[in-house]
This record gives structure tokens, sequence and C-alpha cells, in this order.
């Protein structure tokens, strides 16, 4: 039974710095002509009006991508941010404060990066969420699969382009998720070895990330970088999310500096005690 709806989080520092590390690799991609299939596993809706009442309720941007947007002069220094918040600048409408009216989904984002060589592939479960997703205009090399993307993206493979690019960003509902996650992105692995994959993961108290961290790395998979945003320390007594997390399989050269630049500069708009971490989980 699936109860998440990303409209109650949507556009909070996970988002920022998942939609980030997406954005980064997207321009990584454009680096070459040749094309890419696109897959996000879990979509969403695509596209969020943020006064929308779920949304409001929490109104978790506020602490999220809002605090860049209203310091984007001075963020905007880093090419990286510069580029991420121009793109969303023309869903804005005008009046108001001055802030986001609007954030756009991981389903969004892919859309904006398609060439007319890629392919997209956006797999949502839920009947709500993806009949959301529906009233997102694709263009014709886009597809919605009202399944599980986590077999989709299996079923998928070998694609007919000669680059793959994997977001998998599910809502861990179910705890058995962590490893149902490990174990797909360790199949991925052995059927598309040149795929890069971005797999987000949250921070919670209980810990339960070690167990997607700890099944990737017993598989004997390598290169996978890892990307961790606090925005509270883990030693704070306080219950919730405190921070963000990101596998990256097959890295994009370069990806480690750009998001370490970028993200330094986020921490600046964050409480004191916010921090980022970046490794090699399991290296080359
Ligand atoms: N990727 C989106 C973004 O960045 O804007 C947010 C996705 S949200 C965290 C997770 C979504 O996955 C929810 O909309 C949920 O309904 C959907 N979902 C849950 N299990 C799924 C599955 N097995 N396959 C596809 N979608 C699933």
């Amino acid at each position: 039974m699936l109860s998440y709806q990303h409209a109650f989080h949507v556009g909070n520092m996970a988002d920022v710095h998942k939609h980030l590390a997406l954005h980064a690799v997207i321009q990584h991609m454009h680096r070459k002509a040749s094309a890419v299939t696109y897959i996000d596993t879990h979509a969403g809706r695509g596209l969020y009006p943020l006064d929308a009442p779920e949304t409001r309720k929490l109104a978790e941007y506020r602490q999220g991508v809002e605090l860049l947007w209203k310091q984007q002069g001075e963020v905007s220094k880093n090419s990286l941010l510069k580029t991420w918040l121009a793109s969303m600048a023309p869903l804005q409408q005008m009046g108001g404060d001055g802030g986001m009216t609007h954030y756009p989904g991981s389903p969004w984002w892919l859309v904006q990066g398609l060439r007319a060589q890629d392919r997209l592939h956006l797999y949502e479960l839920h009947p709500g969420e993806h009949a959301h997703l529906g009233d997102q205009p694709l263009p014709d090399n886009a597809q919605r699969h009202h399944d599980d993307g986590l077999k989709g993206i299996l079923r998928l493979m070998p694609v007919d382009t000669p680059r793959v690019c994997a977001l998998i960003d599910p809502s861990y509902e179910r705890k058995g998720e962590y490893v149902e996650v490990a174990e797909t992105l360790h199949r991925l692995s052995r059927k598309a070895r040149h795929a890069i994959a971005l797999v987000w993961y949250p921070l919670l108290p209980a810990g339960h990330h070690h167990e997607l961290l700890d099944r990737l790395r017993d598989t004997g998979m390598r290169k996978l970088w890892r990307s961790q945003l606090y925005w509270r320390s883990p030693e704070t007594e306080a219950r919730g999310m405190y921070g963000s997390g990101l596998l990256v399989f097959n890295p994009p050269w370069g990806l480690d500096a750009r998001l370490d630049e970028s993200l330094g500069i986020m921490l600046s708009c964050l409480p004191e005690e916010a921090g980022y971490q970046a490794d090699w989980w399991v290296g080359e």
C-alpha cells in the first residue's frame, strides 16, 4: 500500500541535493552527442505548485530551495548553482513576495535535458501520482509507465542507445526497499556496466541506509561514489531525517569537484551544524 506523496516534502534540502547532482550529470551527458537512455524509477508528479494544500502543510521548501532562491545573487557565483536556479526561473509566476511558486521534480529535470536522440522512461507506481504525472507534457521520446520502477529498469536492459543514466529515488516506505535497491543496482551494473546511476537515500537516526551501503559493498561492485549532506548533526536529539545521501555508480569525471564547490556554498545558507561529506564508498 503506497501512501507517500512527494508533494508534502517537495523542494526540501534533499530535493536540492538530488536535483543539483542530477542537473550536473545531465550537463555532463551533453558533452557528447551520443544518445542516452534516461530512466527515472520513482518519478513522482513532475511539477509541483508550491501553493498546493499538501505542500503548504509542511512547507519544507522554505528550509530548502527557497533559501537559495532568495540569495541568488550570492549563490549564483557558482556556475552549477547559477544554471540550476536559472533553469527554474521560467516556471515561476510573477507577483507575491518574489519567492518561488513552483518547484520541478526529477521528470521535469530529465525532460529539460532530453535531446532528440535521447530516450526517457518514467516509472511511477502510485495511481494518483501517476495520474498527476500525466498532466506534464512529454516529448515523443519520453514514456510514462504505471509500473514498478525497480523491476522496470532491469526489463529495459539492454537499451538501444550507447549510454544509460538512471535515477533511483524510492520513498523507502518499507524497510525492505534498502536491500531491494541495492540488489537492483547490482543487477543493473551487470546488465549495463557503463550505466551511470544515482541512488538517493535518507539519513535517519535509525541508520537504515547502512543496509543499502553494506549490501552494495558485499556484492563486490566497484566505482560507487557517495555524497552526503547533513542539515542537522546526527548527534542532535531530534527525530526525522537529518540529511540526504546519494550514491553514484560510475560517477562522471569532475562531478565530485563540482558538487563539492556548490554544496560548500550552499552550506553558508544552512544552520551552523550543517555539513557535507563525499568519498568513494567503493573505489575503482
Ligand atoms: N524522483 C522524484 C523527484 O525527484 O521529484 C520523487 C520521487 S518520491 C521520493 C518516490 C515516488 O516513488 C513516489 O511518488 C511513490 O509513489 C513512487 N513509488 C513507490 N514505490 C515505487 C515503485 N516500486 N516503482 C515506481 N514508483 C514507486
